[in-house]
């Protein structure tokens, strides 16, 4: 995307869970455990963490489930390929279509403009998002071994047990992890996003791993770190429609919004050719006001845009058979 670096977000956060969390590795395990998180070795020693992706992929959903909240419709479900012959079972979502499987022309712009809230954050098969979150480690002193936990085979169908079906989990319980998340190029909707996410974690309401029917997966997060760095100086708030061209504005169809007052920034620091500006101590307040740039740009930009091919011959098609 742009091939330019203009702006940047970089938060650093810390995940102490509330529940017990099991992000499983998929793999069987010697001693006999059926579900085991995932691990690694730093320093020669084997460490549990939260892999990065398995983050960006609770995020993404929560933003989803946002955005679907305020206008029906207005994110793609990425999964959902035209050219396989699935009927989307909710009728308001038969146009949602993953972006990555339309066709918007051959531009990477055109790709963007086109794309939905949800794949311009966190990417498509057609690019990679501007949102990117680390592994979260385990703070020195708080790493944790797993506890086990027994579970009870079900029934589907009588929704009693089942007899001689038994199977352990491994879930880790507290101890203190940290992540990077950094957003480049945003839009001032996206940085606003990514506000209200950071402040759903905070108040524990998004939940990570397996096991949310069970009582496992919620975490809560603090912030000690946030910075925002620029290529320029900038005596504002600015984000991404402020900072290119306007041939480059139409091109992505970057959204025009900008708060009603001009969000005052602190004095930066220079680092190289780059100014950045802390917002630690502050950040949600400075930056309440940018919380409406997310619905108007849903509004604005109306949903997944570009072709879909076939997608109405297979749901017809589909619901007559
Ligand atoms: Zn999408």
């Amino acid at each position: 995307m742009l091939r330019k670096w203009l702006c940047q977000a970089d938060i650093k956060i810390i995940i102490e869970p509330v529940d017990p969390i099991l992000i499983k590795s998929g793999y069987a395990t010697i001693d006999g455990t059926d579900m085991v998180p995932v691990s690694t070795f730093k320093d020669g020693n084997k460490v549990y963490y939260f892999p990065g992706t398995s983050l960006k992929g609770a995020l993404r959903s929560h933003l989803e489930r946002i955005a679907r909240t305020l206008q029906s419709g207005s994110v793609c479900i990425p999964y959902y390929d035209p050219n396989k012959k699935i009927t989307i079972p909710v009728a308001t979502e038969r146009n949602s279509h993953g972006c990555g499987y339309r066709s918007s022309g051959d531009t990477s712009s055109a790709a963007y403009a086109d794309s939905c809230a949800a794949c311009r954050l966190f990417g498509s098969l057609k690019f990679g998002g501007r949102f990117s979150i680390s592994d979260a480690y385990p703070l020195s002193g708080h790493e944790r071994e797993p506890e086990l936990r027994n579970g009870v085979g079900i029934d589907r169908f009588t929704g009693g047990t089942v007899q001689g079906v038994l199977f352990d989990l491994q879930v880790l319980v507290g101890g203190e992890f940290e992540a990077q998340v950094r957003l480049i190029n945003f839009e001032l909707w996206q940085l606003a996003v990514l506000n209200l996410l950071l402040l759903d974690m905070e108040d524990e309401i998004i939940t990570i791993g397996s096991g949310r029917s069970r009582g496992l997966g919620r975490v809560r997060i603090t912030v000690p770190s946030y910075c925002l760095t620029y290529v320029q100086t900038v005596n504002h708030l600015k984000g991404l429609y402020q900072l290119v061209t306007e041939e480059e504005q139409r091109a992505y169809r970057l959204h025009s919004w900008e708060p009603q007052n001009a969000i005052a920034l602190p004095t930066p620091q220079a680092r190289g050719l780059r100014q950045s500006y802390d917002l630690s101590a502050n950040w949600s307040e400075i930056l309440q006001p940018l919380l409406p740039a997310f619905e108007q740009f849903l509004q604005w930009h109306g949903g997944p845009q570009g072709e879909v091919s076939n997608a109405e011959a297979h749901n017809v098609q589909e619901t007559n058979t």
